[in-house]
């Protein structure tokens, strides 16, 4: 919302939490001393606590690097005055890569018609552009099938030679890094240095070599290379939830979302709540109508089952959410108005995004992206 007041409810935004998450970060992959250079990733907006908040705390925590997906989050940040390195992984068919390279944004190539348009880019701006060659190690997502990959090299080579690039990256993505044991994990460090010794053969020398994510970098020292990518460990969430020696870092999550009571009632034996009368009360019980719904990010599979704090105690969501608001239990006492915390840090016993993820069988990275809608997000 582009209104500044709290209204109906607020997405809070602790920007310092961002910033001292980095540090811890930056310090657990010993980053400024023996340890890779550290990229924060602040695509999605900033995994939806807005892109360029995100982006400033993350430079001041100790990002040597920035990492976006789309050309105009790049651009938007460069515009901001964001200054540092930064990759922006993305691009389209017929991209024109002009303005990133122009603006002296580090292009990603995962293939040889890619790094063609990327040359054109160069080209027409007369500079040299900063590629990352990207392998598929075993993702099946973006990158060049290490059947192509020998062709991208050679063609990358060659348009350094020529003066139109600078291969500045090799890299790759993983795909169960948070699950340590996988047995994928190790194929794919394996296809990496595979992937690597075709690029040294062919005389590449990349500036930065990157594979890990927030997981691998958390878990799998030998996944660090020159340059780790974290995104969900910045924002303060687990990217592996279920293992726990990630918790001796006391992340602190940044996001808060809170709303206020529209409405409160209390319901009497029997009466069934919201469309579709899938919750009934079997008790007197109060209730507060919650002004948010699916249409500012609260997934519907949380319908009976998100969790919320009033007054300090905990309830949940009753029957379906609905558009733009739901009905949740309430404790006795409470009235319109009062505050409704979805989720927080934890700290005062309210709820966390993992929680909400937990509950509506998806991970904390879809609850903090989509909220948005109504809610007015503020950074404190
Ligand atoms: N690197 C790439 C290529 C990504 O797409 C992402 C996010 O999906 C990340 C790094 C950060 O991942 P995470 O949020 O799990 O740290």
């Amino acid at each position: 919302s582009e209104h500044e007041d709290y209204r109906r409810a607020e997405i809070v935004v602790d920007l310092g939490a961002i910033r001292r998450n980095v540090e811890k970060l930056c310090d657990a992959v010993a980053a400024g001393s023996d340890g890779p250079a550290v990229m924060v990733v602040v695509k999605a907006d900033g995994y939806g606590h807005g892109l360029f908040g995100s982006a400033r705390a993350a430079r001041a925590g100790g990002a040597t690097w920035l990492g976006v997906a789309d050309r105009d989050e790049a651009l938007d940040l460069r515009e901001e005055g964001d200054t540092g390195r930064m990759l922006a992984w993305l691009g389209m068919p017929g991209e024109d890569y002009g303005p990133l390279i122009e603006a002296d944004v580090d292009v990603a190539a995962y293939s040889t018609q890619q790094l063609e348009e990327i040359v054109e880019g160069a080209t027409a701006t007369g500079k040299v552009a900063r590629v990352h060659l990207k392998v598929d190690t075993g993702l099946s997502r973006g990158g060049a099938p290490l059947s192509t990959w020998k062709g991208l090299v050679d063609a990358a080579a060659k348009a350094e030679k020529a003066g139109h690039v600078k291969v500045a990256g090799i890299w790759s993505h993983f795909a169960c890094s948070d699950e340590p044991e996988h047995a994928s994990n190790d194929l794919q460090e394996e296809a990496f240095e595979a992937a690597l010794e075709v690029a040294d053969k062919a005389g590449l020398e990349p500036e930065v070599r990157h594979l890990a994510n927030s997981a691998a970098a958390l878990l799998r020292p030998s996944s660090w290379y020159d340059l780790v990518r974290f995104g969900i460990a910045a924002y303060g969430l687990s990217p592996a939830p279920h293992v726990t020696n990630i918790d001796h870092l006391e992340l602190e999550p940044a996001m808060t979302v809170h709303a206020k009571a529209a409405l409160t009632k209390d319901l009497a034996i029997g009466d069934a709540v919201s469309y579709g009368h899938t919750f009934t009360a079997e008790r007197p019980m109060r209730v507060a109508l919650v002004p948010l719904g699916y249409g500012d990010g609260i997934p519907r599979h949380a319908s009976s089952l998100g969790p919320v704090q009033i007054r300090g105690h905990r309830g949940r969501i009753l029957g379906r959410v609905c558009m733009d608001q739901f009905v949740a239990e309430a404790p006795r006492g409470t009235v319109a108005g009062d505050e409704v915390v979805l989720f927080g840090p934890g700290t005062n016993g309210e709820p966390t995004a993992q929680e909400w993820a937990e509950a509506c069988g998806t991970i904390s990275y879809e609850i903090v992206t989509r909220m948005g809608g109504s809610a007015n997000r503020v950074a404190k």
